[in-house]
């Protein structure tokens, strides 16, 4: 068995355990293996233990690894999620090359999302990413803007809104780390009771999939703890190697 086998094996039974102490059924969560920073050999490693959807925070690396991905594993279906934040200039790659985008906090980047949507393609499907706790230089709707983004969201016909996604800072206190997750479960039932029919909450990373669970994710969105410490996004330069 590969590391990554084991690993993936590992985190379906974090998640499957989760579900059980939740009283859910594990079929309704979905686990996404967050492959940035990875290369294709790990992303086949994770197909052939039977992965089948992973995400991608950097928009270059993630369409470069969709199309490495076909050329490795021509056939197999994958399906792939963009989790980063997405800027403008950026909008046609994701549209083009993406089945999934959780980070759109911004009408203007959902019309470019919806405008550049490939005719040839199922509709984008969309989670808005939600800012609960503050910082204003954080990525993310505030809350009391989002019920006039998601409704101007779901009325673009190149999308498909499906619901909220969230990263509450990290926490050592469960219950404050519950919290936060509520929080967003609460907003995604007030637009639910506004007529908007949504059924994704993508909450839960590696450190904190098991609250995530409890609060209600339908989406768990684990890098480490599948494919392990990440390797240094920067290369090293030249001048940095070099100096003493
Ligand atoms: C990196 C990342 C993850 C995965 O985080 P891990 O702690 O490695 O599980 C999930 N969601 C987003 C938005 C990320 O950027």
């Amino acid at each position: 068995m590969t590391t990554i086998e084991g690993n993936l094996q590992q985190v379906r039974e974090r998640v499957a355990r989760a579900c059980a102490a939740a009283g859910r059924d594990v079929k309704t969560v979905t686990l996404l293996a967050v492959s940035k920073t990875f290369g294709p050999d790990d992303v086949a490693a994770a197909v052939a233990a039977g992965q089948r959807a992973f995400g991608e925070n950097y928009i270059q690396e993630g369409v470069e690894k969709v199309l490495a991905m076909r050329a490795l594993l021509p056939g197999q279906t994958l399906e792939w999620h963009c989790i980063g934040p997405v800027q403008s200039n950026k909008t046609r790659l994701v549209a083009t090359h993406f089945d999934w985008v959780h980070s759109v906090d911004r009408l203007k980047i959902a019309q470019r999302l919806s405008e550049q949507r490939p005719e040839d393609r199922a509709p984008l499907q969309v989670c808005l990413q939600v800012n609960v706790d503050g910082g204003a230089n954080k990525s993310g709707v505030a809350p009391d803007e989002l019920p006039a983004l998601a409704h101007a969201v779901a009325a673009l016909p190149r999308l498909r809104l499906r619901g909220l996604m969230c990263i509450p800072e990290p926490s050592e206190d469960p219950m404050v780390q519950r919290s936060a997750f509520r929080q967003v479960r609460g907003l995604q039932q007030g637009l639910v009771d506004q007529g908007l029919s949504l059924d994704v909450l993508s909450m839960g990373m590696s450190d904190d999939l098991e609250p995530a669970v409890a609060e209600g994710s339908t989406m768990v969105r684990v890098g480490r703890a599948i494919f392990g410490h990440r390797p240094r996004k920067e290369p090293v330069t030249a001048s940095a190697a070099g100096s003493a």
